[in-house]
């Protein structure tokens, strides 16, 4: 196979769940957007339902209409773009709950589809989406009388628990949503790590779900082995790859393997990147190709099968570290190249 597969353990997903779950007293969503963070949101959705999430949150319309489709009816399906003009089809038929964004969104809302279920998402200070304070209190009492099902807002720091931000935008939230009785969210990931005042009636993880930072205890989810399509001696003093940026140091062993930056291994990471045949690290030699990435298996002793970039030995985030970027866009850039085998 030339492939490459991405071997997805959706116990462990499962068990992250369940953890972050165990950090608070109310209800805990999953953020599934971008395909289930590029893990395929199908499969990870069915089975964070078995596993008893009944609140889902995606960023469009469209991936809800997708989610729906794999999950069936019965949980919720929040869309955090809430409603834009295209949407109304898909949010009746698909039962998508959107979060308004703004007064605009909610005439909308009420107007094409009167009675259906909504949220709100209001901006505490990351001013990137949501309802402003001045907008939010000139359209609260008529909002609230509708009876939203949730009202939300994003924190923007929460990956850094000393952050000043995060009581800065507690505040916020607190001082547009105290007294109203309608369940309220503020906490992803980092926020479920801050602490209980943090947590509200719901938290909504993704990253950590995924087995990413912040979350420090999740569980490796995504292992990612490369095959070895070809190995070639390579003389002292000659160079791999485009640009001549790798001049082998002695005699060296170098393999191929299938998968490049058009798989989302980004091509940045080259110069920092490490591959594993079994524990023995190969460091990645050269430039990384839009298909293929050299890297040198001369101390390995036998000539690999295939290397593994993500797993036991590599997480996501230290994947991210060489690509000079954050697990999350190592996650979302895996490509639909790739075999997914999920294991139970
Ligand atoms: C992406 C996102 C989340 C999930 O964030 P993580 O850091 O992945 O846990 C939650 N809420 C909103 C509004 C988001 O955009």
């Amino acid at each position: 196979m030339t492939s490459a597969t991405l071997s997805i353990d959706l116990s462990a997903l499962v068990r992250n769940w369940q953890a972050l779950d165990g950090l608070s007293d109310g209800e805990t969503g999953a953020v599934v957007k971008a395909n289930g963070y590029g893990l395929g949101a199908p499969v990870v959705g069915r089975t964070l339902v078995r596993a008893g999430v009944r609140s889902f949150f995606v960023a469009t319309a469209e991936e809800g209409n997708t989610l729906r489709a794999a999950i069936g009816q019965g949980p919720t399906i929040y869309v955090f773009s809430g409603h834009m003009s295209e949407d109304t089809g898909p949010i009746r038929e698909a039962a998508l709950t959107p979060l308004l964004n703004s007064v605009d969104q909610m005439l909308r809302h009420v107007e094409a589809l009167p009675g259906h279920p909504f949220g709100i998402q209001l901006d505490s200070g990351m001013n990137r989406l949501g309802m402003e304070p001045g907008e939010w209190s000139a359209v609260r009492d008529i909002a609230i009388a509708q009876g939203p099902k949730l009202i939300m807002s994003h924190l923007a720091c929460a990956d850094d628990d000393h952050h000043p931000m995060n009581p800065h935008q507690l505040a916020e939230f607190r001082a547009m949503t105290d007294g109203l009785d309608v369940p309220r969210s503020l906490a992803a990931t980092g926020g479920t790590l801050l602490g209980p005042e943090y947590h509200f009636d719901m938290t909504r993880p993704g990253i950590g779900l995924y087995g990413g930072l912040p979350f420090v205890d999740a569980l490796p989810v995504v292992t990612l082995d490369l095959p070895v399509i070809q190995v070639r001696d390579v003389m002292q003093g000659e160079t791999v790859g485009y640009g001549n940026t790798w001049i082998a140091p002695r005699d060296s062993r170098i393999a191929t393997v299938s998968g490049g930056y058009a798989d989302g291994l980004i091509r940045a990471m080259g110069p920092k990147a490490i591959l594993f045949a079994g524990d023995m690290p190969c460091p990645v030699v050269g430039r990384v190709s839009m298909d293929l990435i050299t890297a040198d298996v001369t101390d390995v002793g036998h000539d690999p099968v295939d290397l593994q970039l993500l797993g036991r030995h590599q997480s996501v985030d230290t994947v991210a570290e060489a690509a000079g970027t954050i697990g999350y866009e190592i996650l979302t850039s895996l490509g639909p190249r790739y075999q997914r085998s999920f294991a139970e």
